[in-house]
């Protein structure tokens, strides 16, 4: 150990260079400050500063130069006002230092202490997956909901804390680093806060991928002269034009971030130097906010005088703003040397917005503009939907956070109402997304919509300015197709939740269709008999075979094939025990002394010998009754029935020849005859499986054929089918009305 080399902190240094910082802050927020403003400022510093006194940041330094840093982003990157200012300062005191949050209280007001109760809460790490970070994020969203500010001071602690990543342990980092990228970042997108997203983004690549980082910033180094250069003549002729306006401007050329390039070369699997769009050209107008929107345009037109727009690319995000409040008027142009560059146009006013997102949008509240309330519509909504997910429901959180998450980056489309409502919904979103974000309600009900007046399924993509109207029936029920193709969030949320009410509703009315089913059977309904009717129905779980029965996937007279299966199992003296034949000689023997002197006594008749002899049809060729038909003795699994025409038969008989026993099929079968029905309805994802399953597995029918047309939308099938009588085509048919999409079943033969 080095004796000499102790620490020695300069004290007077320290304190010296504390105040330096702190009059930085109160510089900064001058432009903000009232009446008392300055007074409170300093008496947060000075409580903050004396709680932290003893305490040291891992660097080294004082502690208080963090808070002191987050009150500083607060101010300058954020533009938050005084409150802001004086929680930033404060919002490590709780957790860190004897404060409470009722000293909070009695030295700054209400307003502060729950901004810092709030902050307090959702403190701690957010592993991913665990139930607990499901549950602290839900804590935060909470917090959301009540004071948006608790989110913007959070991001201002996170982005210090990422800004000074350098001290902390590597684990420490991957974590910290890991959590931004995964929660904070979007939040920060969301909120429009664009300067720190991309920031949060390129610290976090930093730790996580520091060679690519190091890489792509070198590049970018080295190749800046070139692109200055390609950038000042391509403003050039811009620049002489606007200036002839007389509207104020500035035009310059922005490099995109490190983590957007970095995700471009993963993506397009592109080398670097492949990669053109590495900036856009940004022209900033100094106009008043009357005048803004036809500056943008006059200046949309001098851009696209001198360089060719490709029409795909043009994005008005000024006559409707993104509902993060970002305004700004997109296009890619042409340049003479054949790059395509991307040129945004806005006010001064648009660009603190699109810099600092949410709380510069309050400082023009009041104006004319729509700025901003995209994001209170989405806060609204985000409390909306905490209150329906459950509570507790640990599962359910994390995937409500996974849905939550994946809906922060997304980019909106903008649709109407019959009456001309606009709703904005996030890209991709469909025909139900749109009914559920009218009122849950109407997305359950929902059965089809009209979007400009032309009849569309429930999974139509809506596309920007559609006109859509939902088409709702009282028959129609929320089901699990529906998750596959909706994209809100909120749609998401809403439609597992009326499942799985639906389900436990099922599930009552199963039991107690069982429960009166089995009485009539004189069977006793207690553990072990239904353990059994779940073994014999195939289901997971006695709940599982109860919810198929109440949702009618079970027909309750199939209890009677249990019956008879039990009784037959305990007959099991009576019975061929077809395990222990392996060969058709002595199969047929025993065949005889069961069927005694018929004729066709060495032969299986199927559906006779049911209750007698271990059959089934082979799943290879599905024979259906009236097909010519053998039986093969298998090892394990008893008698199979083939069709002479299936494509095994051929090996079966020439190899295992012994093994092939006579079959047909008895009378009773042949009394089924064939019907056709034509089902409409429309053509939403799954319907087609929807119906087939009931016909084939659900009924045990034979489908004979399946035509199915679908044209604008609108499902036609004809399947033609065999059933015993007109009772179970009636039955049948009252079953596929009851599809989820299905107008009408009509016989047509
Ligand atoms: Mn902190």
């Amino acid at each position: 150990m080095n004796v000499t080399a102790e620490p020695c902190i300069d004290l007077e240094q320290e304190r010296r260079e504390i105040l330096k910082r702190y009059r930085r802050l109160l510089r900064a927020a001058k432009p903000l400050l009232k009446d008392n403003d300055a007074k409170l400022i300093k008496k947060a510093f000075n409580t903050s500063a004396e709680a932290h006194k003893n305490m040291r940041r891992r660097s080294g330094e004082p502690y208080i130069y963090h808070p002191l840093a987050v009150a500083q982003i607060a101010v300058e990157e954020i533009g938050l006002g005084t409150t802001s200012i004086v929680a930033a300062l404060l919002h490590d005191v709780v957790e860190d230092t004897d404060m409470t949050i009722p000293d909070i209280d009695r030295l700054f007001g209400p307003k502060v202490a729950k901004i810092i109760d709030g902050l307090t809460k959702i403190s701690g790490f957010f592993e991913y997956g665990t139930s607990q970070q499901a549950e602290n994020f839900r804590k935060m969203l909470l917090t959301l909901s009540d004071d948006v500010r608790v989110i913007l001071i959070k991001l201002a602690d996170r982005l210090h804390n990422m800004r000074t990543l350098d001290s902390m342990p590597r684990d420490k980092q991957l974590k910290i680093a890991s959590e931004t990228i995964y929660i904070y970042a979007p939040l920060a997108h969301r909120l429009g806060l664009y300067a720190i997203k991309s920031e949060l983004e390129d610290l976090y690549l930093k730790y996580v991928e520091p060679e690519a980082y190091k890489d792509i910033a070198r590049k970018l180094r080295e190749t800046k002269a070139s692109r200055d250069r390609f950038i000042s003549r391509f403003i050039e002729p811009l620049e002489e034009d606007l200036a002839e306006t007389g509207i104020k401007f500035v035009v310059k050329g922005r490099p995109k971030s490190i983590y957007s390039i970095w995700n471009k070369l993963s993506k397009q699997k592109k080398p670097f130097e492949e990669i053109f769009d590495l900036f856009a050209v940004r022209v900033i107008l100094d106009v008043s906010q009357e005048d803004e929107k036809a500056a943008c345009w006059r200046a949309y037109s001098i851009v696209t005088d001198h360089y060719k727009p490709n029409p795909d690319r043009l994005k008005d995000w000024i006559s409707t703003p993104r509902a993060n409040g970002y305004e700004s008027l997109h296009t890619t142009v042409m340049s003479k040397t054949g790059q395509w560059v991307e040129v945004q146009i806005r006010s001064e006013r648009m660009n603190e917005v699109a810099e600092k997102g949410y709380a510069a949008h309050w400082k023009y509240k009041g104006s004319e503009t729509s700025t901003g309330a995209g994001i209170e519509v989405w806060i609204s909504q985000v409390r909306d939907m905490l209150e329906t997910t459950s509570q507790g429901d640990k599962t359910g959180a994390i995937e409500f956070m996974d849905d939550f998450r994946s809906n922060l980056y997304s980019e909106e489309v903008f649709v109407f109402t019959p009456k001309g409502d606009l709703k904005v919904l996030q890209r991709g979103a469909t025909a139900l997304d749109f009914a559920f974000e009218i009122h849950t309600q109407v997305g359950a009900r929902c059965m089809a919509a009209k979007v400009n007046n032309i009849l569309v399924p429930l999974s139509h993509v809506l596309n920007n300015g559609d006109q859509v109207e939902v088409i709702t029936s009282n028959k129609q029920k929320p089901s699990e197709d529906w998750l596959r193709f909706v994209v809100t969030s909120k749609a998401k949320t809403k439609i597992k939740d009326l499942i799985k009410e639906d389900n436990k509703r099922y599930i009552t009315d199963g039991r107690d269709l069982v429960a009166k089913k089995l009485k009539i059977l004189r069977l006793e309904m207690n553990n072990e008999m239904l353990n059994q009717l779940r073994a014999f129905f195939g289901s997971k779980t006695v709940n599982d075979f109860f919810y198929r029965v109440g949702k009618g996937h079970i027909d309750t007279n199939e209890l009677k094939r249990f019956k008879a299966d039990k009784d037959a199992k305990e007959n099991r003296q009576n019975k061929l025990n077809t395990d222990k034949i392996q060969d058709g000689k002595t199969f047929e023997k025993e065949l005889k002394k069961i069927h005694g002197d018929r004729a066709d006594a060495d032969m299986l008749l199927i559906g006779e010998d049911m209750d007698k002899i271990d059959y089934t049809l082979a799943k290879c060729c599905n024979p259906i009754s009236g097909d010519d038909v053998f039986g093969f003795v298998t090892i394990n699994e008893g008698i199979k029935i083939h069709r002479v025409t299936c494509p095994n038969a051929v090996e079966l008989m020439s190899n295992h020849g012994n093994r092939i026993i006579k079959a047909k099929w008895t009378s009773q079968r042949d009394l089924a005859f064939l019907a056709g029905l034509r089902i409409t309805g429309t053509d939403r994802v799954g319907l087609v499986n929807d119906v087939t399953r009931i016909i084939s597995n659900e009924l045990h029918i034979n489908m004979r054929s399946v035509t199915i047309d679908s044209k604008d939308g609108i499902f036609e099938g004809l399947i033609k089918l065999y059933v015993h009588d007109t009772a179970h085509l009636d039955i049948l048919m009252r079953k596929l009305e009851r599809v989820g999409g299905v107008f009408e079943v009509v016989r047509f033969d």
